[in-house]
């Protein structure tokens, strides 16, 4: 299948994404290369010389899109590597759960890489694996939890939680808003965090399955 070209793009973004420690099923899905063949280059790389110390990661790639609320710092992050995906047009104008799975091609997986190589240095310390980059592309590619946008205040970019609204202001207008828990963290009573200082907050929650009021718009 292909051009000898692409099948060294498929290659290139391979090594790329096992260097970025992502998980085999990952590089799969962006590369359409098979188990057998990832797992064979990786242990080419381990072999290569000069090559950087590699975590790898077992089991399944995270899915829960609440992590990224769960201190102001991640929110941030991801927030900035959201919107690396913004300018870089990986993310689809109309997000959906097809646009989500349509997403793997290996030309975005090179982008996806480049906007979280410049994330990593853009920031001292960054708290987001690449794992979890993919996470937040596709969470925000499918659109149903979370999304990029203006702050209501200030206008600057962030990332709400679609099944909130508290959550659609940053932090710097309203710093009460880093110990709200996230709307999935609610329904699920997986909250992290310490927010029983924040009553207030919490009364004017909407019902995480409700009549959907608080996703439309
Ligand atoms: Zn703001």
């Amino acid at each position: 299948m292909g051009f000898p070209e692409d099948a060294y793009r498929q290659y290139r973004l391979a090594m790329r994404m096992i260097q970025l420690e992502a998980r085999t099923s990952a590089v799969c899905a962006w590369t359409r290369f098979t188990e057998g063949r990832v797992r064979r280059l990786f242990r080419a790389y381990l072999r290569s010389a000069n090559r950087p110390k590699l975590a790898r990661h077992r089991g399944q790639s995270p899915r829960d899109a609440s992590v990224f609320f769960r201190t102001p710092q991640l929110r941030a992050e991801a927030g900035g590597l959201a919107a690396y995906y913004s300018l870089l047009g990986l993310l689809p104008s109309d997000p959906s759960q097809r646009a989500a799975r349509a997403l793997p091609t290996v030309p975005r997986g090179e982008t996806l890489c480049y906007a979280f190589e410049l994330y990593t240095m853009t920031v001292k310390s960054p708290r987001i694996s690449f794992e979890h980059a993919i996470l937040l592309l596709t969470a925000l590619a499918r659109g149903e939890e979370i999304a990029l946008q203006p702050c209501r205040r200030c206008s600057a970019l962030i990332i709400i939680d679609r099944l909130s609204q508290l959550l659609d202001q940053c932090l710097y207008c309203n710093p009460s808003l880093a110990v709200v828990p996230t709307a999935n963290e609610v329904s699920t009573g997986t909250a992290v965090r310490d927010h029983t200082s924040m009553p207030r907050q919490l009364a004017l929650f909407e019902p995480a399955f409700g009549d959907g009021s608080s996703v439309s718009d």
